[in-house]
């Protein structure tokens, strides 16, 4: 298999890596506004469902760092600070002075890391109505050169995140770098379904209603029809489960969800 063979591909059209970044950023730009509503209506809510099944598989617990790379609107982090022992937040707040940004009790970190700028906006807005205002390291960087240093993350995830990442073989082994030892990986992702007669509904739903909500709710046709395209360019479990184990990650294994809509791909640095 070629090395981050994507790179030249944003959606169906044939693009150069460069532009290839820049447009992403673009679609982020001009989605962030409406991007959690309309994760609502695509996915019917299901999308809750998915992340919530996530953490439930990362069982979060204090003392550990979490990065969430492409952590966009703070879906993720939220949910894994919510996991975390809640009442020592609550008395954290009354301290003063306030500690440093993104450090929970017992010297947990939540460091959530996207390349746009505006969804992580939309994030700190989401972040600061729910109260939660210093528990998140919030930082702007790319999956591919992640401003951290080695072997400084105890659980690293990416939910819907690689398959919009221009090099992705790149960012697998970013994520090796930055993970501990014995560091857990998380990928969860839309990924194929097996079932023929199902992924010819789920194919006919996603391609023909998909970017006509985009277009309704959004105002936005173009980036949506640009995110069923990607699904499809995406790679299938078993070809991201190899790319895994060739970044070098151990003991690699994926779990279907929703017959195979999404996946959660997971591998353990040695
Ligand atoms: N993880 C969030 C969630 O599950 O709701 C957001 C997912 S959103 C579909 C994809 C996110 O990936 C966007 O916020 C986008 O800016 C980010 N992204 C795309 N390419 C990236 C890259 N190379 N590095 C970091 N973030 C990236």
């Amino acid at each position: 298999m070629k090395h981050n063979p994507e790179k030249n591909w944003f959606g169906e059209e044939s693009v150069t890596p460069e532009v290839k970044t820049r447009k992403v950023i673009g679609v982020f730009d001009s989605v962030a506004n409406n991007y959690d509503i309309m994760n609502d209506v695509m996915s019917g809510g299901l999308h809750r469902l998915w992340k919530d099944h996530l953490i439930r598989k990362i069982r979060p617990r204090a003392g550990l760092h979490y990065l969430d790379v492409a952590g966009g609107t703070g879906d993720i982090a939220f949910r894994i600070r919510n996991r975390l022992n809640t009442p020592a937040l609550a008395l954290r707040a009354s301290q003063n002075p306030p500690p440093r940004a993104g450090v929970l009790e017992g010297e947990t970190r939540i460091t959530l890391c996207d390349l746009n700028t505006e969804m992580l906006r939309v994030g700190r807005d989401r972040a600061l109505n729910k109260g939660y205002v210093n528990d998140f390291d919030w930082v702007t960087g790319n999956a591919e050169s992640l401003p951290l240093p080695d072997n400084s993350v105890d659980v690293y995830t990416i939910a819907f995140g690689l398959r919009n990442v221009t090099h992705i073989d790149t960012a697998l082994t970013e994520a090796l770098r930055v993970l501990k030892p014995g560091g857990r990986f998380y990928c969860l992702e839309f990924s194929k379904v097996r079932e023929p007669m199902l992924a010819k509904i789920y194919d006919e739903y996603s391609y023909r209603l998909i970017p006509k909500m985009g277009e309704l709710i959004a105002k936005d046709r173009d980036s949506y029809q640009y995110l069923v395209e990607s699904i499809r360019k995406f790679p299938s479990q078993r070809e991201l489960l190899g790319r895994m184990e060739a970044a070098g990650f151990s003991r690699c294994r994926v779990e279907n969800l929703t017959f195979g809509v999404v996946a959660i791909h997971e591998g353990v640095k040695a």
